[in-house]
């Protein structure tokens, strides 16, 4: 068992590629879209949105909920489209008053940086102070899950610089505010504790990857930092998932490349040898010694990829 650091958290314990963490992304089971507490400390029970205070749940490995609840004067609400503000910088802790300071891209704001560049979505509740349309008229809703569209500064009504958010509505139940008239839920369920420790895969096959090169293209070396500390790069497989070419999901199968490069890749353009030596790009694919490549899969690429 070692210590690290999980793609989707806190610091946690790893034993034999899976890991205990308190956090979960996504939805909580058992907690249902439209799921009303009367308060804060309800909904962190619930396991829904767990600070009693800060409107993000999140730090800069990726962000799990978010409140919008009227506190920041910059946030605009259009129910499945929300414009929301980051954290920080507010005259009052969790937002509600105005802007005295600049906000950073650091916390729970380059969390939500992360969530855009692994397109992880956030639980989303809204606080009745919002108002209509699309508040529930008491307490607090769980509105679904929303995906982090784009992001970027801007200056706020008090002249303050602000980490902005488009968030997108990305949930197949219908938004409660559609269906609920009674802003008390749609199914209110029986309060509970929910136990939300539990064990989850630590990474994705794709994001072991990128690790093990540290985001760098294999290609080219280019790592692309962007704002909020997150470093992009995209998990190329070498024979191609699903049909018509039934490639498999392992590290074998994966590349860790830039944006250019998989297109390259993904086109033929560039082919990579058994050797290694490319084919389209001077010199030799860059490796790391946790990441084995499996040459037959290389072959199937320049057989079929470089003829298409
Ligand atoms: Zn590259």
């Amino acid at each position: 068992m070692c210590s690290a650091r999980s793609s989707i958290g806190v610091e946690i314990a790893v034993d034999g590629g899976y890991v205990l963490v308190r956090r979960v992304f996504g939805e909580i089971s058992g907690m249902p879209v439209g799921t009303h507490a009367q308060t804060r400390k309800e909904m962190s029970e619930l396991g829904i949105h767990r600070p009693l205070v800060a409107g993000i749940c999140g730090d800069r490995n990726g962000t799990e909920s978010v409140v919008l609840s009227g506190g920041f004067e910059d946030d605009q609400d259009n129910g499945d489209e929300v414009v929301y503000t980051g954290q920080g910088g507010n005259s009052e802790q969790g937002g509600g008053g105005v802007q005295t300071a600049n906000q950073q891209w650091t916390r729970g704001n380059a969390g939500l940086v992360r969530n855009w560049s692994q397109g992880w979505r956030v639980r989303l509740v809204r606080g009745a102070r919002l108002g209509p349309p699309f508040a529930p008229s008491s307490g607090y809703r769980y509105d679904g899950l929303y995906r982090v569209d784009a992001y970027g500064e801007a200056t706020g009504i008090s002249g303050f610089k602000v980490c902005q958010y488009r968030l997108v509505r990305d949930d197949v139940m219908p938004a409660p505010w559609s269906v609920d008239q009674s802003g008390m839920g749609v199914t209110p369920p029986e309060r509970r504790t929910v136990t939300i420790q539990r064990i989850v895969r630590s990474t994705t096959v794709a994001d072991r990857v990128k690790k093990s090169h540290d985001y760098a293209c294999q290609i080219c070396g280019i790592r692309l930092e962007i704002p909020g500390g997150v470093s992009y790069a995209e998990a190329a497989h070498v024979r191609g998932l699903g049909a018509p070419h039934f490639g498999p999901d392992v590290e074998e199968n994966i590349l860790c490349l830039c944006p250019n490069h998989h297109v390259l890749f993904d086109s033929g353009a560039l082919t990579i040898n058994d050797d290694l030596i490319l084919k389209g790009y001077k010199g030799r694919l860059r490796t790391s010694p946790e990441h084995p490549i499996e040459p037959s899969y290389l072959a199937y690429h320049r057989e079929h990829a470089a003829k298409s």
